[in-house]
């Protein structure tokens, strides 16, 4: 296996180029994709980086900066999208019409500060880039280059160390370039962990997370960033904001959340104290079957009320388990729960227990086997929970399911996810309301197609649900396509009363909405801030505010 830092970046879709599907894996995703839509697949060849054809760099680093900057087209290439599925797309069209002129890389705060200071004396657009695993057009380039005689990507994985640790209080003062992996590597040793899992782990950073509030994968209790952060360290065009390490604090309105989820308007996040836990010892899992999905989220929502808070409590569809679980055994209509607990402190087989009992009384049923308990040991192994049977089939296919979702766009096949939030109340019509209006657009657009439905978050007064959608495409229409249907998806979750994003962010994409779902004072006291903060408008112009 390559270190890490020999690994090379897809330039076009996810991860790293040695993790990529190979063309036999892609040949044989597409028969199998083929049989399931009942069309014809053929999958093209991956895109090659010198077929792509790049607007020129328009500026010039002063000196200082100059060996900072780069402008090869591999980096311009790569920093052009973040990885939703319309940029994996147009990725692999090889259409880029406006990459970033430059790259930036700076290795410490200081450099971040006189990147900040060039491109505001000369007007250019500065877009802080962690690991561009943005879904929502979050570090995208679009209509800039017409408005300003620049556009500086940003990119902070340099920033990549641990600082400092507080054993004591249990909180690390951490680097905002640095990637999952990363930082999990230097807190192993010490027996600790950030413990925040987004899909997106292997290829995102902390300040990424921190300027999109994002969600791990653990199903309840500590899993958004907002609830791990103690304090934040942010470069503004116009000063450094850094607030003071508390627990817990009622001084006021909250710094930190002005930053949290500011998506790089406001200011660049070079370092945060994030508190820590234990590395998790005990773990028990198990993959609880129920009849109906309405049955299944009545479990679910008695569960996030219990005050069990498992670690794991992901509700699939019957079309989900069998895609991202490998389990089979879902009836038509029905769901399955991977269930799953942990602890460094304490065995949780009581709690596990206790959680099956609870199901049971909904119709949940769990077979032979599939309940699995295991202690690590003092030292603690891993990451997530008890591995094997449901939950060990569902994590394997969770990590690598970007890598497979290129594969499909090389087939042609329109895949991508939506996601939203609402009150346990409203979920019943929000999940029959939304379904119906995407399979109504997937018939009308493409003919056909697979919405399927999971949740990832469990809250006692509501949950997150996570739309999937598998449809055939028609070749060159297929982003058309995709707007359609994203768009008839969107209008019915503000309708139905949810939220336009639960963690995947605001950025270019979903700023209609989100102005709509925004109060309108809250708007205009955003902008104030960014007048303030950035007032020659050069922090990623167009997102969130
Ligand atoms: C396959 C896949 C799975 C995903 N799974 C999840 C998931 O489970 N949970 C989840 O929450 N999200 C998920 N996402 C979305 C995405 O990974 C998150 O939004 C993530 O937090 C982005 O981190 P990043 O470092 O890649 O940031 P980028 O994509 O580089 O940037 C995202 C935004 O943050 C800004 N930004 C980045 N770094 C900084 C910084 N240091 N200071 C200020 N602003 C900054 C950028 O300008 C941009 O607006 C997924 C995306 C993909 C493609």
């Amino acid at each position: 296996m390559r270190s890490r830092a020999e690994r090379r970046r897809n330039w076009w879709g996810w991860g790293y180029d040695d993790a990529a599907m190979t063309d036999e894996q892609v040949a044989s995703l597409g028969r199998a994709v083929a049989d399931r839509l009942g069309t014809e697949v053929t999958p093209a060849p991956a895109p090659r980086l010198e077929d792509v054809s790049l607007p020129a760099c328009r500026i010039d680093p002063p000196a200082a900066l100059a060996p900072l900057c780069r402008d090869d087209d591999r980096d311009r290439a790569l920093h052009t999208y973040g990885r939703s599925y319309r940029d994996v797309v147009r990725g692999f069209r090889r259409e880029h019409p406006h990459p970033p002129d430059l790259v930036a890389h700076p290795e410490n705060e200081a450099d971040v500060v006189a990147l900040l200071d060039w491109c505001g004396s000369s007007g250019y657009a500065a877009l802080p880039f962690g690991g561009g695993s943005s879904v929502v057009g979050g570090v995208e380039a679009v209509g800039l280059r017409e408005r300003y005689a620049g556009v500086v990507s940003v990119d902070l994985t340099a920033l990549d160390r641990v600082l400092e640790i507080d054993r004591v209080s249990r909180a690390a003062r951490i680097q905002g370039g640095a990637l999952g992996p990363v930082l999990e590597d230097q807190l192993r040793p010490e027996g600790l962990t950030l413990r925040h899992f987004p899909q997106s782990f292997e290829v995102s950073t902390l300040g990424g997370w921190l300027a999109t509030r994002s969600g791990g994968h653990f199903a309840t209790l500590y899993t958004h960033i907002d609830d791990l952060v103690e304090s934040m360290r942010v470069v503004t065009p116009t000063g450094i904001s850094e607030s003071r390490r508390l627990p817990g604090s009622g001084a006021g309105p909250s710094p930190d959340r002005l930053f949290l989820g500011s998506e790089g308007s406001l200011g660049i996040i070079t370092e945060a104290w994030m508190r820590l836990q234990d590395r998790p010892r005990w773990r028990g899992s198990a993959g609880v079957r129920f009849d109906s999905f309405a049955a299944g989220s009545e479990a679910v929502r008695a569960l996030s009320q219990s005050g069990l808070f498992p670690t794991n409590c992901r509700l699939l569809d019957a079309g989900e388990a069998l895609v991202n679980a490998g389990v089979a055994d879902v009836v038509d209509g029905g769901a399955l729960c991977v269930l799953g607990f942990e602890s460094a402190d304490h065995p949780v087989g009581p709690w596990l227990e206790r959680a099956l009992e609870l199901v049971a009384d909904y119709g949940g049923t769990v077979p032979e086997g599939e309940v699995r308990l295991r202690d690590d040991g003092a030292a603690g192994a891993g990451s997530g929970g008890a591995r094997g049977g449901a939950e060990g089939a569902w994590r394997g296919a969770f990590v690598r399911a970007p890598y497979t979702r290129d594969g499909l766009v090389r087939c042609g096949v329109i895949v991508e996810t939506f996601e939203t939030a609402c009150t346990w109340d409203r979920f019943p019509a929000l999940h029959a309301s939304v379904t119906e209006a995407v399979e109504a657009a997937l018939a009308e657009v493409c003919g056909g197609g697979w919405v399927t439905c999971r949740f990832t978050h469990a809250y006692p007064d509501g949950c997150a649900p996570y739309f999937s959608v598998l449809a055939p495409g028609r070749p060159g229409d297929e982003l058309a396509q995709w707007a359609e249907i994203k768009a008839a998806a969107a209008e019915a979750l503000l309708a139905a009363g949810g939220t336009i994003t639960h963690h995947h962010a605001v950025g270019r994409d979903h700023d209609p909405w989100y102005r709509r779902q925004r109060p309108e004072v809250f708007g205009r006291a955003l902008a104030a801030a960014k007048r303030e903060l950035d007032p020659a408008g050069i922090l990623n112009p167009d997102v969130v505010i």
